[in-house]
């Protein structure tokens, strides 16, 4: 049997789970709106893909919990109607879920939240108000009526939310619980809480009922817990009838990267390992977890009985049973790119996934067999083009696949060579991969010609963009490079560089040149001492006493926009603060408000304040947005042929994988 750790079933006692994997708790939006047979659709996919236990997005138990006003919840028995929806349809899928529950404490976006002090956390507004002690009495009750709803509607068990620095976790550090009552002080004290949750809710749900509880086992905050208190609460959580305990790994207010595409890979499970063997419950470990064969490595290895994860469920819903089948290399890769799912919670939109546009849109977007199969030509395999491709080829067109390129992936490649993108290079094996296995007819080093795709039924332009030209005095001078001339052609560049356009490419190609040498995300102990990252046991917390100690920069790089502000405002909204972190960290300068006025030898001229001054480099890089490369398009359409144009070929605009790979699905799906 392949992955025999991963595959082996869990015994709980009361009851046994089939394998050893968990899906992490993850927010669709799907819930707020009131859809719930769409909710149940997306577990139940997930459900038949095998995976052995799911854990729902976080359900408020009251009002003033939830992380923001109207967020999904158990808050009435009638509630418990939509809930069984999910847990019928899991249940028919031969699946197991528990729901989760979360209160958010200060971390509740509204004026109503509460927590143990009234004090503000740095990522919200709102200052909570100082629960007294029949307020937290009503706290507990309200989470332990969520449970007894929870079991009430089918769900085979709850997560208690205790880490991430919600609700539980505020009392349990010093930092944000400055009480002096029996609920703060002392560690007994603070963690009188979860405990009491604990306790109670396993006497409200009965003995044979999954109580999953996720502790942090590092909180990544100043004041954060020691793990020999770590490891106190643990055990006393455990005696309080938890049946397993989740690992979860700092605040949503720590400076310090936890699940993003640049953290290493299983990066956090070091720290799960530390509690192995002090509880006598299974231990789950979490984060960047992406691939089967992590999986297996770290059950083998004994870093935890039980592994978590979340988005890679979001990607491929069949995860588990392509493992089980020997088909690990056709699972859809998470990238950690957070751009389809937690960058769309936290704009409000409804979750979905970059390599999978279908998750969380099961009802709405299928591939459905064709009863009219057509010859179909898309020009272009870069994402767009590539997943246009798949989709038709899986609904039963005939497809042909052109690529001016010797290779596929077109701007997938020049981000799979910036340090901390390395996901990227499995995106592109995937394709690989799935175009191999497909009937699409695949013509590499072909630019298509209008005469060449005259016998085709349909034909999908996915021709890409082409670097738009800033025209700045002097940029054809020698020391000038575009960004593809650096990520695609390993031009030379100087010591001191400008970069002129701070847009995605121009974060991601000052990253490219201020690293030298191997890359953090691929060693753990680099990238451990360029976030300062400590072992809890030495440094309460797990920040080292020192901060963050970057290798020093392989170049002086300046990186400049023309826009006032500061420049990365526009990156994702869970990943931008990385970016710019990580270039600071590296020395870069980074400047808005700037005018060019010409390119001289001795660098790049701006007007500043004002005042014309040299920004001095030995090489200049171009990354000043894209165009869309519509050439071919427009010669069909001048031709009087209707042609389908997707990805950057049609919007170069904020243009990024996502939205190609969307857009392209979208269309297969409708031919
Ligand atoms: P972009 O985000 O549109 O940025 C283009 C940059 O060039 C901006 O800083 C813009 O700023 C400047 N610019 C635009 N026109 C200019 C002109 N005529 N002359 C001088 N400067 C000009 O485009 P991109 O960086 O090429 O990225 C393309 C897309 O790829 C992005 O939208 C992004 O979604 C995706 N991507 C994302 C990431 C990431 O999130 N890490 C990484 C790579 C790519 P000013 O106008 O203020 O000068
Ligand atoms: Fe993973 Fe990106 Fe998909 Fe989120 S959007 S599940 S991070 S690949």
């Amino acid at each position: 049997m392949p992955y025999p750790h991963m595959l082996a079933p869990l015994d709980l006692g009361f009851t046994t789970l089939k394998n050893r994997v968990l899906m992490g708790s993850m927010h669709t939006g799907l819930e707020e709106r009131g859809d719930w047979s769409r909710v149940a659709a997306y577990y139940s996919e997930r459900a038949a893909g095998g995976v052995g236990l799911i854990v729902t997005g976080g359900m408020a138990p009251n009002h003033e919990g939830g992380v923001f006003p109207g967020a999904a919840g158990i808050y009435t028995d009638s509630d418990s109607t939509n809930h069984r929806l999910v847990t019928d349809a899991v249940h028919d899928a031969g699946g197991r879920i528990a729901m989760q529950i979360l209160h958010a404490g200060r971390y509740a976006y509204g004026p109503d939240c509460v927590a143990p002090s009234a004090l503000k956390s740095p990522i919200s507004p709102f200052v909570p108000r100082e629960l007294d002690e029949d307020g937290i009495e009503k706290q507990i009750a309200d989470i332990v009526t969520a449970a007894t709803r929870a079991r009430d509607a089918g769900y085979d068990g709850v997560e208690i939310m205790g880490s991430e620095g919600y609700f539980i976790n505020q009392f349990l550090c010093a930092a944000t619980n400055h009480r002096s009552d029996r609920w703060g002080g002392a560690y007994a004290n603070r963690m009188r809480l979860p405990i009491e949750i604990v306790r109670r809710t396993r006497a409200a749900t009965g003995p044979d009922f999954i109580l999953i509880y996720r502790i942090s086992l590092i909180d990544l905050v100043p004041g954060g817990q020691s793990f020999a208190e770590v490891t106190r609460l643990a055990r006393a959580i455990e005696e309080a009838g938890a049946t397993i305990l989740n690992t979860g790994i700092g605040w949503h207010e720590s400076r310090v990267p936890t699940i993003a595409t640049s953290v290493p890979r299983a990066g956090w499970a070091w720290v799960t390992r530390k509690l192995m063997g002090k509880v006598g419950i299974p231990l789950v470990t979490s984060n960047r977890i992406n691939t089967p064969d992590v999986a297996e490595e770290l059950l083998a290895g004994g870093a935890a009985d039980m592994v978590s994860m979340a988005r890679p469920f979001l990607a491929d819903a069949d995860f588990v049973a392509k493992a089980a089948a020997g088909r690990a290399t056709d699972i859809a890769p998470c990238i950690a790119c957070n751009q389809a799912c937690l960058d769309h919670t936290f704009q409000g939109k409804i979750s979905s996934c970059l390599v999978n546009p279908r998750a969380c849109h099961e009802t709405e977007l299928t591939y459905t067999p064709t009863d009219r199969p057509k010859r179909i030509a898309v020009v272009g395999a870069g994402p767009a083009g590539l997943m246009a491709a798949l989709v038709a080829d899986q609904r039963g067109h005939d497809v042909t696949l052109y690529e001016a390129d010797s290779r596929i992936g077109g701007q997938l490649n020049m981000a799979r060579v910036i340090p901390g993108k390395e996901e990227f290079h499995g995106l592109v094996d995937w394709f690989t991969g799935q175009i191999d296995r497909s009937r699409i007819t695949l013509a590499l080093n072909i630019r298509a010609t209008p005469e060449q795709l005259a016998p085709f039924d349909e034909v999908i332009i996915a021709t890409g963009v082409t670097p738009r030209d800033p025209q700045i005095d002097g940029q054809d001078g020698p020391h000038v490079l575009r960004y593809t001339d650096v990520l695609r052609g390993g031009a030379q560049v100087g010591p001191r560089v400008v970069v002129v356009g701070a847009g995605g490419i121009g974060f991601d190609v000052s990253e490219f040149l201020v690293h030298a040498g191997q890359s953090p995300t691929e060693d753990l102990t680099l990238w451990k001492r360029e976030w300062g990252v400590d072992d809890p046991e030495r440094s309460p917390g797990g920040l080292a006493p020192t901060g963050p100690q970057p290798e020093a920069p392989a170049r002086t790089v300046v990186l400049v926009q023309r826009k006032r502000g500061k420049p990365g405002r526009g990156l994702g909204k869970t990943t931008g603060w990385i970016h710019r972190a990580a270039l600071k960290a590296k020395d870069v300068t980074m400047l808005g408000g700037l005018e060019y006025r010409r390119i001289t030898p001795d660098g790049l001229v701006v007007v500043q304040d004002g005042q014309e001054v040299t920004l001095p480099a030995d090489t200049i890089v171009l990354c000043t947005g894209q165009d869309p490369e519509r050439s071919l398009a427009d010669a069909l359409e001048q031709a009087g042929r209707a042609v389908h144009v997707i990805g950057g070929a049609d919007v170069a605009a904020e243009l990024d994988a996502k939205r190609a790979i969307d857009q392209g699905a979208r269309l297969a799906a409708s031919l």
